[in-house]
């Protein structure tokens, strides 16, 4: 806390509501996340990582220990003359000023990990995420990459607001589940890691906070083996899935059949949903994402 409190005086700077700054003031948390986030990393090849929003350096610090490469996008201009002083020490990290949400990210990667990704090593995310956009930069981060392969990343290890982070990992059917549920379990699957109460944070946040695991798998062949084979038409699979999703949580309260009228007469659906071996009157959200996959297929 007094090095965080020093450090920002030194700046004349304070944490900004509207940048979603609540900084990490408990060692014991980033030191813990940046081992979660390279436990997911391949030990054995060179390894990057990608952390959005280093705040005074933290998180980044620990990373700095556990990765060769560490690059940071940080938003808050007043914050990157601090971030030189807090990370003088490691010749290894990048601070780039920038909005995250505004950046290319496949030729943002390519500039900053294409050598070492040419030479077989892998790049992760790390992030104590601002909330104000939590979902956006998950969902930038999986949609910045074409469908139809693998995303190029090991995992993001992030931190989020509890609520979301249950969200992230709901199951199909529960309370929690939901479009991003459904959406991230066609390219990833997710874990829950720990906990963290808002006392570790300056300024203390209303909620309390998880730490999640997001690990890419093979994409959406390894949900369902019978998706289209050729590139094209399975990326226009992945997009038929997805609009499916966005119909079904667009209306949860509906059933499925009415939710997707607008696009499918009812009788198709239903036909569909048999061939499926799902009821008639099921609502979207106790679909899977491999079911929403299997529906689309039926539905073809
Ligand atoms: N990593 C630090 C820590 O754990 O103490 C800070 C985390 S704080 C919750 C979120 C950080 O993200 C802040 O430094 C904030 O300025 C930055 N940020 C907010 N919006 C951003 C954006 N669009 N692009 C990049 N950084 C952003």
């Amino acid at each position: 806390m007094s090095v965080v409190r020093g450090l920002l005086d030194k700046y004349g700077l304070a944490p900004k509501k509207g940048f979603g700054q609540n900084f990490l003031v408990n060692a014991a948390i980033p030191q813990r996340i940046a081992a979660c986030s390279r436990e997911y990393a391949p030990g054995d090849r060179p390894a990057g990582v990608l952390e959005i929003g280093p705040g005074v350096g933290a998180l980044t610090q620990y990373l700095a220990r556990e990765y060769d490469r560490v690059v940071c996008v940080e938003i808050d201009r007043g914050l990157i003359p601090l971030l030189g002083e807090a990370l003088a020490d490691f010749s290894n990290v990048t601070v780039v000023e920038a909005d995250f949400m505004e950046l290319e990210l496949p030729e943002f990667l390519d500039e900053h990990f294409g050598d070492l990704l040419a030479a077989g090593g892998s790049v992760s995310v790390c992030a104590n995420l601002p909330y104000y956009i939590t979902t956006p930069v998950i969902m930038k981060l999986i949609e910045g990459f074409p469908a139809n392969g693998p995303l190029p990343f090991s995992a993001f290890t992030v931190m989020v607001q509890l609520e979301v982070a249950r969200r992230l990992a709901a199951e199909a059917g529960s309370a929690d589940y939901g479009s991003i549920s459904a959406s991230l379990a066609l390219r990833c699957r997710v874990e829950k890691l720990f906990d963290v109460g808002p006392g570790n944070f300056l300024p203390a946040p209303k909620v309390s906070s998880a730490v999640v695991g997001i690990v890419p798998h093979g994409g959406i062949r390894q949900v369902i083996p019978d998706a289209p084979e050729d590139p094209d038409e399975l990326l226009r699979f992945a997009e038929r899935v997805s609009g499916l999703i966005a119909l079904a949580f667009g209306q949860r309260r509906k059933t499925l059949t009415n939710a997707l009228s607008g696009k499918y007469p009812k009788e198709k659906t239903a036909e569909a949903l048999a061939v499926c071996g799902l009821r008639a009157d099921i609502r979207g959200e106790r679909l899977s994402a491999e079911d929403f996959c299997r529906l689309a297929l039926a539905l073809a």
